[in-house]
């Protein structure tokens, strides 16, 4: 199949989540089951609708639920302070750009991811456009947020491949979008037949 964009989800896929997933353990371990639900139901809330990080931890706090104590923590887990990039990301995506493919983001990410995209300059050079789930309303794994990504790329679902590293929000979500989809599987924990290990991979398959 010929292509004509190639979407990477970012965290976990261009971008390092461990950081991510070493705060998100200490919270979970810190938080009652309630207050895990109450936490998780806002944060899935800030990735759909646009709103400062202020309003997030403000509409955490008006709950009552929380003290001082795991509210920190709470900012502090929703806190980013820079992009990693994996080391095959560059290389690999200017590879793709040589081969012809157009790249572009789709990710699930609050508003305060935005700004630290804009200055990772490295990345965004090689990116033609960049979907927040924040900005449209909707989030992965829903069939909605595929469709107005391949509506505004102005392309058909069959001319897209999608790399992500979520078995639910990426590989099944693009698979019932209509969209061909290649798991990334860097802790070698699926093996699927449609899954690679490094992005590396992908300039041999596409
Ligand atoms: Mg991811």
């Amino acid at each position: 199949m010929e292509y004509k964009y190639i979407i990477f989800d970012c965290f976990g896929t261009l971008v390092s989540d461990d950081e991510i997933n070493i705060k998100g353990k200490l919270l979970r371990e810190k938080l009652s089951e309630t207050e895990n639900l109450v936490f998780v139901a806002h944060w899935r809330d800030w990735h759909r609708n646009s709103y400062l990080l202020e309003k997030f931890i403000g509409d955490i706090a008006d709950t009552g639920l929380f003290n001082d104590e795991k509210i920190a923590l709470i900012k502090d887990r929703v806190t980013i302070e820079s992009l990693s990039l994996y080391e095959e990301v560059l290389p690999t995506l200017r590879s793709l750009k040589e081969k012809g493919y157009k790249l572009a983001i789709l990710s699930n990410a609050p508003p305060s991811v935005k700004e630290l995209y804009k200055n990772k300059k490295d990345l965004n050079v090689l990116i033609e456009e960049v979907f927040w789930s924040c900005d449209l309303g909707c989030g992965k794994p829903e069939k909605q947020i595929f469709k107005v990504v391949i509506d505004s790329l102005k392309c058909k679902a069959d001319e897209v491949l999608y790399v992500g590293d979520s078995y639910e929000n990426d590989y099944l979500g693009a698979k019932n979008a209509g969209i061909d989809s290649i798991l990334i599987d860097r802790q070698k924990r699926f093996n699927l037949k449609n899954s690679i290990e490094d992005l590396s991979e992908l300039i041999d398959l596409v």
